[in-house]
């Protein structure tokens, strides 16, 4: 049984003007225990939401999420606030989850203090193994967030998101704010306490380069939709999408053998208010033909865990 399983899941935002806007259009996606899933898109793709729907920070329109096999869109508000324990989020932006008037010890006690969990030393001696954890020094308890650096910052955050020991972790663009040398340490960081703690994430960045670090799988959305699933080695080496290969062109390749020539994005994507018709990235792909702007491609199974969504795969 998979730790998350996503179902058809839409998410859609009435429009001030009239009919609505699918931000999130039918997905479909597992997630195994000890997994990590990259989730990659361009900003407004719908990542931010899809994750948000699937913790039920917003509400879905339809679909299924099952985690442990629990049905998440059935729960009750106080059942859902305790199953929430085993599902914490990571912002970009660590201070959206860290309150600057208060210090540092305070704000990761908080997710104790909430759920009722020991009293004040227990709570204290968990904040400083918390610290200590995320490779800061427990006396950092007594700080204020501006007294830390983004990168420390972000340690705290993800500090807090650990501290009630949860199986599923979600990290939205975790690293994108951050210096590409202090990226790569607070990656490692996640990776180690992936392994220590025995966690699950699912890893949201625009940033294909940083997901195929860190994830076992990619999905790779456009516009509300996952258009191709894969291994992150087999994404990284042998992509079947054309948005995938435009993506893959803005990441550096060190390792020359591996270098090839493809095109890069061209233009902005489309307004999801005023999606194209067929497949949706049919204004900028450089493979479009005549179906494509006609009919919306469906699902296709390339090889085992490899799955596209393209009519060139037809
Ligand atoms: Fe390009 Fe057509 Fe494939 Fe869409 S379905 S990605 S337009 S080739
Ligand atoms: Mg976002």
């Amino acid at each position: 049984q998979p730790l998350l399983l996503v179902e058809n899941l839409v998410t859609s935002f009435p429009l001030e003007g009239g009919g609505r806007i699918h931000a999130v259009n039918g997905v479909d996606l597992g997630l195994q225990r000890g997994e990590t899933l990259g989730i990659v898109g361009e900003s407004g793709c719908g990542k931010s939401t899809l994750v948000r729907s699937i913790l039920r920070l917003v509400e879905p329109a339809s679909g299924r999420v099952r985690f442990e096999g629990e049905d998440l869109l059935g729960l009750s508000k106080p059942a859902l606030r305790r199953r929430r324990r085993d599902m914490q989020l990571v912002f970009q932006d660590p201070m959206a989850s860290l309150d600057p008037r208060f210090t540092v010890g305070r704000s990761l006690a908080e997710p104790l203090v909430v759920h009722g969990l020991g009293n004040r030393a227990e709570r204290q001696a968990r904040v400083a193994e918390l610290l200590e954890t995320v490779g800061l020094d427990p006396g950092a308890a007594s700080r204020y967030p501006h007294e830390f650096s983004g990168g420390q910052r972000q340690r705290i955050g993800i500090a807090r998101a650990i501290a009630l020991a949860p199986k599923l972790v979600v990290l939205d663009e975790p690293v994108s704010a951050l210096d590409v040398s202090i990226q790569s340490q607070v990656l490692n960081l996640l990776m180690d306490l992936k392994e220590r703690l025995g966690l699950s994430y699912l890893f949201i960045s625009h940033d294909l380069g940083v997901v195929h670090a860190i994830s076992d799988r990619v999905a790779v959305m456009y516009l509300g939709r996952i258009v191709e699933t894969a291994s992150a080695e087999r994404l990284f080496t042998d992509p079947a999408h054309p948005y995938t290969e435009a993506l893959l062109a803005a990441v550096p390749q060190p390792d020359p053998a591996r270098r090839r020539r493809r095109a890069p994005l061209e233009g902005e994507p489309p307004s999801p208010e005023r999606p194209p018709s067929g497949c949706p990235f049919h204004p900028r792909c450089p493979k479009a033909m005549a179906v494509c702007r006609a009919v919306v491609p469906e699902p296709r199974q390339l090889s085992a865990g490899h799955e596209v969504r393209c009519h060139l795969y037809g």
